[in-house]
């Protein structure tokens, strides 16, 4: 710290003399006690004066602590916010890629104009990967620009007053964009392709009805859960 303590000198004691008579040396008796008050004053005043120091840096500590915590925390805040946005525009780009695509093959490709690789080509045959699900739904994925198709799931058509996809209980359900979404789709599953199929194992989604014990399919649940997913 910039400011020095600032300490009092110690009084000195005088010593009685012994050779002194004696009123004289109750006399530097009685002194000596009286400045041996003082001293024991002066050191109680040094001692205090130590502690309010202490107690200020402690406090100078605690302030330095908080407004490191408080810039941190205002990092982090900004970072998520910045993560937001490039989450935001990496969607945008994506959704514009999707649109300029043709999906398909051909093209040409030369050194200097290499945008037909994710603009997609002119040709007859369409530049997808069809990939059979583990529960027989056929997804399809655009090999130029990454596009995903797979059977849409109501869940996600729900929207808000501005438009904004929401959860179901905080919008309303557009029939017309699910049947939209629906044709899509089932256009993309008709691509014509040469490239082969992959097909997962294939398996039944299935629950147990909690009221009458049988087996329901649970398909839906399936598509639900794996409904923000990609072949990317
Ligand atoms: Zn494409």
């Amino acid at each position: 710290m910039s400011k020095e303590k600032e300490t009092t000198k110690p009084t000195a004691i005088p010593e009685v003399d012994p050779t002194a008579s004696v009123e004289e040396q109750i006399k530097q008796a009685e002194l000596a006690a009286k400045l041996m008050e003082l001293e024991i004053k002066r050191q109680e005043l040094e001692a205090k004066g130590i502690e309010i120091q202490e107690r200020k840096y402690h406090i100078q500590e605690l302030k330095a602590k908080l407004a490191d915590r408080e810039i941190s925390e205002k990092q982090v805040k900004e970072d998520r916010e910045q993560q937001g946005r490039t989450i935001a525009q990496q969607e945008a780009t994506d959704k514009y890629r999707y649109t300029v695509c043709t999906h398909k093959k051909g093209g040409l490709v030369s050194p200097r104009d290499q945008r037909v690789l994710s603009t997609g080509g002119n040709a007859a045959q369409y530049a997808v990967l069809k990939h059979q699900m583990i529960n027989g739904d056929i997804w399809v994925r655009c090999l130029r620009c990454g596009k995903t198709w797979a059977p849409p799931v109501e869940k996600n058509f729900f929207f808000d007053a501005k438009g904004r996809q929401v959860a179901p209980v905080d919008g309303e359900f557009s029939k017309v964009k699910f049947e939209h979404a629906v044709e899509d789709y089932k256009r993309a599953t008709m691509f014509e392709t040469n490239n082969s199929m992959s097909t997962s194992v294939q398996c039944r989604f299935r629950i147990v009805d909690a009221e009458t014990g049988k087996l329901i399919d649970a398909t839906d649940l399936y598509r639900e859960g794996i409904s923000s997913t990609t072949l990317r």
